[in-house]
């Protein structure tokens, strides 16, 4: 039996908060008495994280290795998740210490996920040295992943993300956000159409699966069929591994959001976010792609594999905006935003 000191898992949100006791279950992962989830060594005490601390749902069971604080891009209109932090690339040592105090635990680390928001922008050479450290410490070991922006990996060479593929960089996150230029430049992404293609094709070619994200509502009233449109296209021209939808959100209330986007932001409704997604997934040719919206943000939960199940889901969106009233849309409270 292990003591923790915390944990409350809110979509990918980690809030440390509370005191609970967890086992290793049959499958040597950790199971918590509070929930019913396997949890994972992140939350043991050995390692004091900087908070606020994010990580994909999917990372769930991951070890979670803080590389650097915060994100060096820092700047999107619609981002507040590390506003709160100063960024910084941690020191060699400090990481190498975290890896080695969870050595105790090495048979049971399966998967590492790199935080915080982009650990990819860390040299070629700090992240081998990391990886091989890794590697090394985790007999086990069988995805690295981390959250990336485009212009980090536009700033690796071919022959650099090859080496940190074959090393254990398996899975990339990456925020696209939208593939509508006009946005992009509006929500301070940083990035083009062009960059972001470049960025993600790139990856996938050096052998690094992909999971991006699409915001939906990201452009208001004003920019909603355009940013469908171009957001398929984006994904289509990349046929990322995984795809999956966010509704865009207002933690520190709309008013703020609203001066960050040059104050033309007009909110759209539930059924037009819908909607949106209607334009969008209607838009998308892939061809072996695992999609979902399930995030705590979405009102319609969709999943399937497209294009494959295009149909089904186009169907799905049909049905709720034909008949509002009587659909199943996550209510409000449960969002858990
Ligand atoms: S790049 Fe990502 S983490 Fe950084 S500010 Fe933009 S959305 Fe937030």
């Amino acid at each position: 039996m292990f003591e923790i000191v915390r944990f409350v898992d809110i979509g990918c949100q980690l809030i440390c908060k509370d005191k609970a006791s967890f086992t290793f279950d049959e499958n040597q992962y950790i199971v918590c008495n509070r929930k019913s989830f396997y949890f994972c060594l992140m939350y043991s005490e050995l390692i004091q994280y900087s908070e606020p601390l994010f990580r994909p749902p999917s990372e769930a069971r991951s070890l979670i290795l803080q590389t650097a604080i915060g994100c060096s891009w820092n700047r999107c209109a619609f981002c507040e998740m590390y506003t709160s932090k100063k960024f910084r690339i941690r020191k060699e040592d400090d990481i190498f210490h975290e890896i080695d105090l969870m050595s105790t635990y090495a048979s049971h680390i399966r998967k590492v996920f790199l935080a915080d928001g982009n650990a990819i922008v860390l040299s070629f050479d700090k992240l081998m040295k990391i990886i091989e450290k890794l590697n090394n410490s985790f007999p086990n070991l069988k995805r690295i992943s981390a959250y990336a922006l485009p212009k980090d990996i536009n700033a690796k060479t071919d022959y650099e993300l090859k080496k940190l593929a074959d090393a254990g960089l398996k899975l990339l996150y990456i925020g696209i956000e939208t593939g509508d230029d006009e946005l992009l430049k509006i929500i301070n992404k940083g990035e083009t159409y062009h960059t972001t293609t470049e960025a993600l094709i790139k990856a996938r070619k050096s052998g690094i699966k992909l999971s991006v994200m699409i915001l939906n509502g990201l452009g208001g009233k004003q920019f909603s069929k355009q940013h469908a449109i171009n957001s398929a296209r984006v994904v289509n021209e990349v046929q990322p591994e995984y795809l999956s939808t966010l509704v865009l959100s207002f933690p520190l209330g709309i008013d703020h959001f609203k001066k960050r986007f040059s104050n033309t932001f007009i909110e759209i409704s539930k059924i037009d976010l819908i909607s949106e997604m209607g334009n969008f997934i209607g838009a998308l040719e892939l061809e072996n792609t695992i999609f979902r919206s399930d995030h705590a943000s979405n009102y319609l939960i969709l999943k399937g594999v497209l294009n494959r199940d295009k149909d089904k889901l186009l169907s799905d969106i049909t049905k709720v905006l034909s008949n509002p009233e009587q659909s199943d849309l996550r209510p409000e409270w449960m969002r858990g935003l």
